[in-house]
């Protein structure tokens, strides 16, 4: 008597994750990030169809705008806005206006959420103050749009002065796993980023975390960050790939390369089932447009029109007519109101 052939993760993820809308384990996420590229097709065909189950077709579009930018205390290695790296980028405010003009043009892309974010340790009275201002301005000049802030390691009571001023969402990345964060970060640790996530979530504002993927990570850390994140269970979750930034302790390594981009999307996707997963920085870089689709049909249902802070991503058009061909409609605000 022949025995039957042993499943394969792909086989179990079907199950467990399609079927049940259970995420995957970390041992399993590493599982998957290890199958071959002769499994790619399969690996992404099954992370559309959880996507498609457990969150719809509907695509979330954001817009975001960088209201304080660079000359950050923090030293990220990744990051241009760190004000200790010899970068490019330069210390600079929006005003006001600048902030409603495109607060107003997101809008008229269609998108349903527009993020505000500083390039900070954390907010003080005078960033506060603006983004109060700003979302007053924004609101008297008849948009409607969510408002999301990204602004760095928050106190109690500015996570509570968030949530007065009607902020819905806030994005906090945790960046890498765990046990590879002290490489990445050294002026502040992982926990104190997960100390503001908690605040977030308690509060009731809705949480949005991820990170950045070709950090120098191992890929078994790839699974367990992607376990972490599932444990936090995000509303949503963004993905980016590493953009070697001139001046940064990274600006050499090397671009993550597509497939293995698309594998480790469509590993997240398998790890969490539910939330929106954003395709943010560097996905020009890694896939490019073929890419970007193929991403889009591997389990991402989020993305960022126009400028992704200090990198130009592609036009909003652009992004709307793939999407257009792809029969993946633009969530409208009347559905997350
Ligand atoms: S805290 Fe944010 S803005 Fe500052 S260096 Fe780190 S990633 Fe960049």
């Amino acid at each position: 008597m022949t025995s039957a052939p042993e499943k394969t993760v792909l086989d179990v993820a079907r199950e467990q994750v399609l079927e049940r809308g259970v995420g995957l384990s970390q041992e399993q996420i590493l599982e998957v990030l290890r199958l071959g590229d002769d499994q790619l097709t399969d690996l992404l065909e099954l992370a559309h169809e959880v996507r498609m189950r457990w969150c719809g077709p509907e695509v979330e579009v954001e817009g975001i705008i960088s209201l304080k930018t660079g000359g950050c205390p923090e030293d990220c290695h990744f990051c241009s806005q760190s004000g200790r790296f010899p970068t490019p980028v330069r210390s600079a405010w929006l005003d006001i206006p600048g902030l409603v003009k495109a607060a107003r043009q997101t809008r008229d892309t269609g998108a349903t959420e527009f993020c505000i974010v500083a390039a900070v340790r954390g907010p003080d009275k005078r960033l506060l103050g603006q983004v109060r201002e700003g979302i007053k301005a924004i609101r008297e000049d008849g948009n409607d749009i969510q408002i999301a802030c990204s602004l760095g390691m928050l106190t109690q009571e500015q996570v509570d002065e968030l949530v007065e001023m009607g902020v819905h969402r806030y994005n906090h990345n945790l960046e890498t796993a765990k046990s590879h964060f002290a490489n990445v970060v050294t002026t502040h640790t992982w926990d104190e980023r997960w100390e503001t996530l908690r605040m977030i979530r308690e509060a009731g504002m809705e949480v949005c975390c991820g990170g950045i993927i070709g950090m120098g990570e191992t890929v078994e850390q790839r699974a367990e960050f992607a376990a972490q994140l599932a444990e936090l269970n995000p509303d949503e979750c963004t993905m980016n790939f590493l953009i070697p930034q001139p001046g940064t302790p990274y600006e050499n390594y090397e671009v993550v390369e597509g497939k293995d981009a698309l594998r480790t999307v469509a590993a997240f996707r398998l790890a969490m089932p539910r939330p929106l997963i954003r395709f943010s920085g560097g996905r020009e870089l890694t896939f490019g447009d073929l890419g970007t689709k193929q991403g889009m049909l591997g389990g991402i249902n989020a993305i960022i029109v126009g400028n992704y802070l200090t990198n130009l991503g592609r036009s909003a058009d652009q992004d709307l007519e793939m999407l257009e061909e792809l029969n993946m409609p633009v969530k409208a605000i009347s559905d997350v109101l």
